[in-house]
């Protein structure tokens, strides 16, 4: 491999460990190529829109103690749930929660074009050996990127596995023996707000979380600017996360299925619910790691490949960041 500091990485994801992992090396002056299949930044921090309303389907909100991490939650609102005990610190974003990916994003669009690249709604299927040496990277429209000195991973194990499938290395051996979890994500409007607390955890075996959204800084003013000349003002407006078990046995069901099972589980809890407005679910197929990696990141550095995410060591936020971060560091002091 040629010196460190003139190599050309190319970061498959625009997740929060690929952003911070981008932001930390463009900072040194390393020449990144991102790429991810969504059409915005995020990844499992992303937020979907309908009309006025912003459900953070994913990511709840977001909390943590390391202090860079937390420096960078200082760009988001604070939120304090009512009816909820909480003895930490909890983030979101006044638009959505994807407002987090979306400042990093900002932050290193400032670097020059020459040292930065980034391919939104583009899927990498391969990554195969280049001439003489490095890494090109296919897509799934057939188009070739690269050569690249460097692949860095950050999409789910599963996922990573996929693209690497054909590289021998301790990365992707690494990689194979992690298994992910799903979690079904129901998206619910609501006439009238519901009789509960703004974030109820686990009130049965099926459901894990329920976020009131609308309880959320700045989310009711989003809602009711148009909300007014609508009728919307005042509805209630949920995300209900269901349980690890749940999702797992209703893995393969529709989403009208899992709408009306955890409809269906709202109203044993709760009573009648007010007329639904809206409701939509969504299957996170690899929501998060069953059993963390235990290790910051995965690089092997004589090939040049390279693997980060939450999964590494947890399933927050804050672990991809971390992971993202110190992948990066280790590239920049190459030890
Ligand atoms: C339902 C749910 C609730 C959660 N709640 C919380 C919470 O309250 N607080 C908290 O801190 N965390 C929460 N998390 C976890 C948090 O979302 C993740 O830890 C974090 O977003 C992971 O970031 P990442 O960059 O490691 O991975 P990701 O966000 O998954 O990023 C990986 C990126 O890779 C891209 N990608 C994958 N394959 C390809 C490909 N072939 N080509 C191109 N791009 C590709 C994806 O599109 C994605 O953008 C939750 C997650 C879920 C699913």
């Amino acid at each position: 491999m040629q010196p460190i500091e003139n190599q050309n990485i190319a970061i498959i994801g625009a997740g929060i460990s690929g952003l911070r992992c981008a932001s930390r090396l463009l900072e040194c002056g390393f020449i990144c190529t991102i790429f991810d299949k969504s059409r915005g930044f995020g990844g499992r921090t992303s937020t979907r829109r309908k009309d006025n309303w912003h459900f953070d389907h994913g990511t709840s909100y977001f909390s943590g103690t390391d202090p860079d991490f937390l420096s960078h939650l200082q760009t988001l609102q604070s939120w304090q749930p009512r009816g909820t005990e909480t003895n930490e610190q909890l983030y979101v974003g006044a638009s959505g929660n994807n407002e987090l990916a979306k400042n990093i994003a900002a932050q290193i669009a400032q670097h020059s074009p020459i040292h930065l690249h980034t391919h939104l709604d583009t899927t990498i299927t391969k990554v195969r050996p280049a001439s003489p040496t490095g890494w090109l990277l296919t897509t799934d429209k057939g188009e070739s990127f690269g050569p690249f000195d460097i692949v860095v991973s950050t999409a789910p194990p599963p996922q990573a596995i996929n693209i690497l499938a054909d590289i021998q290395s301790s990365v992707t051996q690494r990689l194979a023996t992690l298994e992910t979890y799903c979690t079904w994500a129901l998206m619910l409007v609501t006439n009238k707000p519901l009789t509960i607390p703004d974030l109820v955890h686990a009130p049965n075996a099926d459901i894990s979380r329920i976020i009131a959204e609308h309880s959320k800084p700045h989310r009711q003013l989003a809602q009711t600017e148009s909300g007014l000349a609508s009728g919307k003002l005042g509805q209630g407006q949920y995300v209900i996360h269901a349980s690890n078990a749940f999702s797992q046995a209703h893995v393969e069901a529709t989403p009208e299925a899992v709408m009306q099972s955890l409809v269906g589980q709202l109203e044993a809890l709760y009573g009648p619910i007010p007329q639904i407005a809206h409701s939509q679910a969504h299957r996170w197929l690899h929501a998060g790691i069953r059993s963390p990696l235990g290790e910051a990141y995965l690089l092997d550095r004589a090939q040049g490949i390279a693997a980060a995410g939450d999964w590494c060591t947890g399933n927050s936020a804050e672990d991809a960041f971390i992971s993202g971060a110190n992948l990066a560091q280790a590239l920049i002091t190459g030890v």
